[in-house]
């Protein structure tokens, strides 16, 4: 089955009570038992809940997977999957990532005595370099935020499994609808569905999808041990937003195809990242693993102080000075002041996330009016 109509039907089951053909909101902490221990295989919502089955299904159906499961964040998705680590694990993660990923194992998880080694992923001779006996995990980000860098994934993932580790990859930016990486060796798969599954800019969650049924149970056990699970409400938000996924993602891919041309051409415009230009680093790789290339993009301005890159910010009047992308509207943002600023400055100017950065969530709008925008915000 094609990917647009596995959207659609992807565990949507018609309510068994009912026949409903929208899986119900089921808004209810506990369940009734016919006999101790005798139950319709739900017992207490932390543990299970029909909106956020029927959810979890999908997420495995559109990620290629035979499972998924659904988190409160894309972060809470994230630590579940270090809390499959023990003291002296050592993480080989990218050094160019979402910021509260690095905040996460930096900030919380270190201490626990989990070790993390950053390196740039894009040269996949340096994860090689860094593999030891106690690498147990293999972290990477592809395209990555806000840089559009590209990892090999499958690439990575004989590396992992030489070394006897997982390899997760966050596939935020991408969304099931441009890269599967569980097809590409990938053990687990991340999702802040926050982003292009939700799609709508109303709700919080994180996903993760696997094959492997241990791997599975293990995840499962943190997710209702540690108890992060989104409730029913925001589990149907999500599902609903994955049913028009691949007719979002075709739009913001073009309004991206658009919006990275006209910025390339513009004056004053100094380096657009953008993973769909022939001319970028991975394009080979972008082009190989990916179906096309999706709305997200960063750009500077010739001008490189900030204050010129503070004038765009505020200048748009279509593209929304927010947190946060894959929504249905377009969004601007300040890396190095908003979603990175939990990134030490050094560290971000290294990896080329310099303070003039811009980012863009190109969303669904017509792509005229979004080119007009910038037009008069870049002056
Ligand atoms: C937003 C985001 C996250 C974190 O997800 P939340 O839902 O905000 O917790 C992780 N990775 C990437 C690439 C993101 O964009």
């Amino acid at each position: 089955m094609k990917l647009a109509t596995k959207i659609i039907h992807a565990g949507a089951e018609p309510d068994p009570s009912t026949g409903a053909i929208m899986t119900p909101i089921y808004q209810t902490s506990t369940y009734v038992q016919t006999a101790p221990g005798q139950n319709k295989g739900y017992e207490y919502a932390r543990s299970q809940n029909p909106t956020r089955k029927a959810l979890e299904d999908a997420l495995a159906i559109i990620e290629n997977g035979k499972y998924g499961l659904a988190f409160s964040s894309g972060v809470a998705a994230t630590d579940a999957v270090i809390k499959l680590l023990s003291p002296g694990d050592e993480v080989i993660a990218a050094n160019d990532m979402y910021g509260g990923t690095y905040r996460l194992f930096s900030k919380i998880f270190e201490k626990f005595g989990i070790k993390f080694i950053y390196v740039d992923t894009t040269d996949v001779a340096n994860v090689q370099a860094a593999v030891t006996p106690n690498t147990k995990l293999v972290w990477i980000e592809t395209p990555t935020n806000p840089l559009m860098n590209i990892t090999d994934i499958h690439a990575v993932a004989k590396i992992s499994k030489a070394a006897g580790a997982l390899l997760c990859v966050d596939n935020t930016f991408a969304s099931p609808y441009l890269q599967n990486p569980l097809d590409l060796g990938a053990d687990i798969v991340m999702h802040s569905s926050t982003k292009y599954l939700g799609g709508h800019s109303d709700v919080i969650q994180g996903a993760l999808m696997m094959n492997d049924t241990t791997l599975r149970e293990q995840l499962y056990f943190i997710q209702k041990s540690c108890g992060a699970v989104p409730g029913p409400m925001d589990c149907f938000l999500v599902l609903r937003g994955i049913k028009t996924l691949h007719v979002r993602m075709k739009q913001h891919c073009e309004n991206g195809y658009v919006v990275a041309h006209f910025l390339r051409k513009h004056p004053n415009v100094d380096k657009v990242y953008w993973c769909g230009f022939a001319d970028h680093p991975n394009y080979n790789i972008a082009k190989l693993q990916m179906r096309a290339f999706g709305g997200m993009m960063s750009f500077t301005l010739k001008d490189d102080s900030i204050e010129a890159a503070f004038k765009v910010l505020s200048s748009t009047k279509l593209f929304a000075l927010a947190e946060s992308l894959g929504g249905v509207e377009s969004l601007i943002n300040h890396p190095a002041s908003m979603t990175h600023a939990s990134i030490p400055r050094e560290e971000r100017i290294k990896n080329g996330l310099v303070d003039g950065l811009i980012r863009l969530s190109v969303g669904i709008e017509d792509a005229d009016d979004l080119v007009e925008d910038l037009k008069q915000a870049i002056g």
